[in-house]
């Protein structure tokens, strides 16, 4: 067998999995938000040899930013997304790597953003901001891209990870009412932020792209990580039929239909870990 850089993961497939990891080659991800989780997906995405790489940030490597994966001290002032483009590509020069630098809410950019998604084969999230996240996730949902949300809580010391397969799975909205604490839009964007964590939902939020792209396992539904307790938690969502992102169409001007909550327990969990936190 002649070896090449992806053989230790094709090496997988001896494992009973009918995986044909070439496939990857011809498949593109999107990653919005090229933070302390956007780095490390898009480091290991290129690792295992996706086709084509888009990449959406608008802010400049600050020092403050140096805590996690990728960025050095001589990258401060550049653009994230220039940045990692450049040592990605230095990685691995086969991928294909595009970059918008640019806020995906800029309304200037709203046609361009919404021609560069439909091209995409799933979307991985990585947004500070609870804004940026209902917007990408209206724009996933209206044109069925699948995509895989993520995001750490503001305390840095728990997170989730969310697939998302616009109407078979629960979009964001849908859980809205259980989303963790993720910073509003006049909060500061951050407020702590561990590698580690980081580290951990890039990496499930890995897995899920490929087991969902490569077509293998059985994806996650809704997990979340507690660091402070070590646990992973998995959760069953239920699409809301009243969500006005997915829901059916005909219940959504229904004012006296209560949303179902399906998450209280995930609620209570949140609760904790903030506290904790
Ligand atoms: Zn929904």
């Amino acid at each position: 067998m002649t070896k090449d850089r992806y053989t230790r993961l094709k090496a997988i497939k001896e494992f009973g999995y009918d995986i044909n990891w070439d496939d990857l080659k011809k498949l593109h991800t999107g990653i919005v938000g090229i933070g302390g989780l956007g780095c490390v997906s898009a480091e290991m995405a290129v690792r295992c040899g996706i086709g084509k790489l888009s990449l959406f940030d608008f802010d400049n490597v600050d020092i403050v930013n140096l805590n996690r994966n990728m960025f050095k001290e001589g990258d401060i002032g550049q653009p994230k997304v220039d940045v990692a483009s450049q040592i990605l590509k230095e990685i691995n020069p086969d991928v294909e790597i595009q970059c918008f630098n640019t806020d995906i809410m800029a309304p200037g950019f709203e046609s361009k953003f919404e021609y560069e998604i439909k091209q995409m084969d799933v979307i991985l999230t990585g947004l500070d901001n609870i804004p940026a996240r209902e917007y990408l996730n209206a724009k996933c949902v209206l044109f069925k891209i699948p995509y895989i949300d993520a995001g750490a809580s503001r305390s840095g010391l728990s997170g989730y990870v969310h697939p998302i397969i616009p109407y078979k799975t629960a979009c964001a909205k849908c859980l809205s009412s259980i989303t963790i604490d993720l910073p509003d839009e006049k909060g500061e964007s951050c407020v702590a932020s561990l590698p580690s964590t980081m580290a951990i939902l890039a990496s499930i939020q890995i897995q899920e792209m490929l087991k969902y792209l490569l077509k293998f396992g059985k994806m996650v539904d809704y997990v979340m990580y507690h660091m402070i307790t070590g646990q992973f938690l998995n959760y069953t969502t239920l699409r809301d039929v009243n969500c006005p992102i997915c829901g059916n169409k005909t219940q959504r001007d229904k004012k006296d239909v209560k949303p179902k909550v399906t998450q209280k327990e995930l609620e209570d969990i949140i609760e904790k870990s903030n506290k904790n936190g």
